[in-house]
């Protein structure tokens, strides 16, 4: 059986179709045929190989991965076959994939947080991930059950879904005092918008520099929507809200989170999950004079993956917006990303 790839053969340049042997699971892996793999903002930092940090500094992250390299870590499909001591995976069975996967040995696995390993063997980051026809994932309790959800969906939300959720959770008790701040609705904001209403139970606030997003976020229940860019959005949200207590930095920009301190009530929090880049500095007095807390977080554990499946059922959370490419318009994809021409999410089929 062959396995097709859109494969990083070089960092910086373009996505090609490799094809390979597809590998036999052993022991307690499993084949999962993809159906459906979602593209996100980090696929562009692995194409790059680095994140930019801010003041032309750069984060290398070209270690500990072979080239050619699948990326993507979205990742729905079907079981293919088991290795014999891969329990309860069972050939033909629809399944979600939690890509982030740990050594299972750290202090941090050791709790669950496998998605802070400090030697991962996260799909379509440092393990081979969803841009293909198969992924190999060693051991079925990775696999996830997502009916009746679509599986474009299921598969989003094993990373944008899941990045929303984790941030949101850790903003709870705040949430309960007064609207939130998300910032930066892109496919990872809209999720987090359409969960905080469930979560919380009021209509966030939003902020974003493009105005397409703006109008999507207010079409999906926000609040107001203010443009961090606008000189007067900072005093008009301050005047709108009162102060923010719990704020989502969505974008991670020296920009995004100057915007959301800057609108911070005394004892607010701000948790930031974007990526984006940049250099961030405030004077130290302000952490005690505001009582602010600043807090960052990356995806989440496969526990909160679990709660989050059954949140969106109970709650009959809808999906942000979907598009659907084939996957050799991977590339494309990509471009289209990194010029910030997608609204929602792009999802792969396979
Ligand atoms: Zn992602
Ligand atoms: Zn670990």
């Amino acid at each position: 059986m062959q396995l097709h790839r859109q494969s990083l053969t070089a960092y910086a340049a373009p996505l090609c179709e490799t094809v390979a042997e597809c590998p036999r699971p052993t022991g307690s892996e499993v084949l999962v045929r993809i159906s459906r793999c979602g593209v996100c903002h980090s696929d562009l930092h692995m194409q790059d190989g680095y994140f930019s940090l801010g003041d032309d500094k750069q984060l290398d992250v070209r270690a500990g991965r072979t080239l050619p390299f699948t990326l993507g870590h979205e990742i729905a499909g079907t079981i293919e076959s088991a290795g014999p001591d891969a329990p309860g995976a069972t050939p033909g069975s629809s399944v979600a994939v939690y890509p982030w996967i740990g050594c299972g040995q750290c202090p941090a696995c050791r709790v669950g947080e496998e998605n802070i390993c400090t030697a991962p063997r996260h799909l379509g980051i440092t393990v081979d991930g969803g841009f293909a026809s198969h992924v190999l994932v060693p051991h079925p309790r990775y696999l996830l059950d997502y009916a009746p959800l679509p599986a474009a969906y299921a598969g989003a939300l094993m990373c944008s879904g899941l990045t929303a959720y984790a941030a949101l959770k850790r903003l709870s008790e705040r949430a309960k005092r007064a609207p939130l701040l998300l910032i930066g609705l892109g496919g990872v904001g809209l999720m987090g918008l359409a969960l905080a209403r469930a979560m919380y139970g009021s209509a966030p606030y939003v902020a974003d520099i493009d105005a397409s997003k703006r109008e999507a976020a207010l079409a999906a229940g926000a609040q107001a929507a203010f443009d961090p860019a606008d000189a007067g959005a900072r005093k008009a949200l301050l005047k709108a809200s009162g102060g923010i207590y719990a704020a989502c930095d969505f974008v991670g920009s020296d920009k995004s989170l100057n915007f959301a301190t800057g609108v911070l009530a005394k004892g607010g929090k701000v948790v930031v999950t974007g990526l984006l880049g940049g250099a961030y500095s405030t004077a130290v007095a302000m952490f005690p004079l505001k009582a602010m807390s600043i807090e960052g977080t990356t995806t989440g554990t496969l526990a909160e993956t679990r709660e989050l499946l059954d949140l969106v059922r109970t709650k009959n959370i809808a999906p942000p917006p979907i598009v659907e490419r084939p996957l050799a318009s991977a590339q494309a994809t990509l471009d289209d990303l990194r010029a910030g021409r997608i609204i929602g999410r792009v999802v792969l089929t396979v």
